[in-house]
């Protein structure tokens, strides 16, 4: 048996990413699970991994203990009293232990990688493919943060001035900053969060989302023991209702936010309504993003990145893409390929490594969109329609539309929304992109360099993807977040993201 830790930290053969590959040490997803070796190094790589083991061990364990007790409100507002404390020493903490701190973190994620995996699948039912990718999303924010934190926080910026006088300009923490994550991304966006916060000099009380409270109680404690201190770090538990409690506390300083523009909305009135300092919200949320395949795209490579863009993560991913804008000239050919490629997608099981669609997140979920699904059944024309298993899944499904219009909402699953339209109607195409009012990712297909470059010019879009794939933005290489109703701006994963935590101060002397 090759130990665990070993075959984790085998590099990556770098495929196409080479800066995170260097943040990274855990094998890429794409590099172990190509198609053609899926049955074969896949279920190799899962078996000496220990997976089925682990996977037992974390459920047992799960079981066994039962849910995660919510905090009440008075627990809520004494972490917040608590995080206050902590501030004091943790703000004047070294940028370099800070940041050693997080490169501590990322060294035991790796080493317990396969952990790790194990909760993501037993309690956020990843695919391993999935799972891999969030665990090496982790690290890199770990590493990440610490390296551009070591330049931001390091040393105090001289700036120029007349004789007989000093500038600098210091980067500080704000106080405490509320974390809240998503059950999507329960290590990658959870640790994301909490280590910027970190990083900039701030203490953090962090509220996962009620779905996936184990997973970020275990990367709370990795975080302890990587040397941050017990103070300047908190959990709290619970549903909304806690967030909303921690939000809507005098003494905090700054609140970061991913989930739905609905919650965003309901945050920012919260802080508007208080007394007291101005608190910064950074806020990444949903979208209705698009995809433009013109004619001139290669429709293997548009059926690929539509299936993986859609489907993949059964389609939870707020980067996933929604509506896929197609040109009538090619626009059966596409659909065809789109649905048939579709049909080769294996729904079930997310512990068995042939599986590519997983569960949904919950019961809930799964209703909400099979309502979507009889809607669309009713009001659009059905091209394809996978088959699910029992329990917790929503196969994937096409369905044409006659107007973009019909889609009013984010759909937080494996649906596709086709649209045609004619090439000269491009600018009603864009138009309709911009009236949604989202603007987190769109994929481009297209051959035409002065169409790209027009669509790019014109949209004020987050994150852009060109005649590739719209999701899975890798930390350092593509800084991700959207503008409008999909967030306030700041790209996670990118060079200005921890400055957004921070607080700045100008000193002046008269020497
Ligand atoms: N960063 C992820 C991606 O690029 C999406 C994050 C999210 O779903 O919130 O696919």
């Amino acid at each position: 048996r090759v130990p665990v830790a070993a075959l984790l930290q085998r590099p990556a053969d770098a495929i196409v990413r080479p800066e995170a590959a260097a943040h990274s040490k855990i094998p890429l997803p794409g590099d172990l699970y190509a198609p053609e070796r899926r049955n074969s190094r896949g279920v190799e790589f899962g078996a000496r991994l220990g997976l089925d083991r682990l996977l037992t061990d974390v459920k047992a364990e799960t079981a066994g203990l039962g849910p995660i007790a919510d905090a009440t409100a008075e627990q809520a507002n004494a972490a917040v009293t608590a995080a206050r404390a902590g501030f004091a020493s943790w703000s004047r903490t070294p940028a370099t232990t800070r940041a050693a701190a997080l490169e501590q973190a990322a060294h035991l994620l790796e080493s317990r990688g396969a952990r790790f995996i194990a909760l993501l699948q037993a309690e956020g039912g990843k695919t391993l493919d999935d799972a891999l990718s969030e665990l090496r999303e982790a690290v890199d924010f770990c590493r990440y943060y610490a390296a551009q934190g070591r330049k931001l926080f390091g040393v105090d910026a001289a700036m120029p001035g007349p004789t007989g006088e000093s500038n600098t300009l210091a980067m500080r923490g704000r106080g405490v900053f509320v974390a809240i994550s998503p059950w999507n991304f329960p290590l990658a966006i959870f640790l994301g969060q909490v280590t910027a916060a970190l990083m900039a000099g701030n203490s953090v009380v962090a509220k996962p989302a009620e779905q996936t409270p184990r997973i970020a109680r275990e990367a709370v404690a990795l975080l302890h023991e990587a040397g941050i201190p017990k103070d300047a770090l908190h959990l709290v538990a619970g549903d909304g209702r806690i967030g909303a409690a921690l939000t809507a506390h005098a003494d905090i300083a700054g609140v970061v936010f991913t989930g739905s523009t609905e919650v965003a909305r309901s945050i920012n009135r919260t802080l508007a309504a208080k007394d007291g300092p101005i608190v910064p919200l950074i806020a990444e949320t949903g979208g209705i993003n698009a995809m433009i395949a013109d004619a001139t795209a290669l429709p293997e490579q548009v059926a690929d990145d539509v299936v993986t863009s859609a489907f993949r993560s059964a389609g939870q991913r707020c980067s996933a893409l929604r509506l896929l804008f197609v040109q009538e000239d090619v626009a059966d050919r596409m659909i065809e390929m789109i649905a048939g490629a579709a049909r080769e997608l294996r729904i079930g099981d997310p512990c068995d490594v042939a599986t590519h669609v997983g569960p949904v997140i919950d019961m809930e979920a799964k209703q909400r969109l099979e309502a979507h699904i009889a809607r669309m059944t009713r009001e659009a024309r059905l091209h394809f329609a996978g088959h699910a298993p029992q329990g917790c899944f929503v196969a994937p499904h096409i369905f044409e539309l006659k107007d973009a219009g019909q889609l009013t909402e984010e759909v937080f699953g494996p649906i596709l929304h086709v649209v045609r339209y004619r090439a000269e109607s491009l600018e009603r195409v864009l138009a309709t992109i911009e009236r949604t009012g989202y603007g987190l990712t769109l994929g481009i297909h297209s051959r035409i360099d002065d169409t790209i470059e027009a669509i790019i010019d014109r949209l004020q879009i987050g994150n852009i993807y060109v005649n590739r794939n719209m999701i899975g933005a890798v930390v350092g290489v593509q800084p991700f977040g959207g503008n409008g109703l999909s967030g306030t701006g700041p790209k996670a994963g990118g060079p200005h993201y921890l400055a957004r935590f921070a607080t700045e101060q100008t000193v002046t002397i008269n020497t």
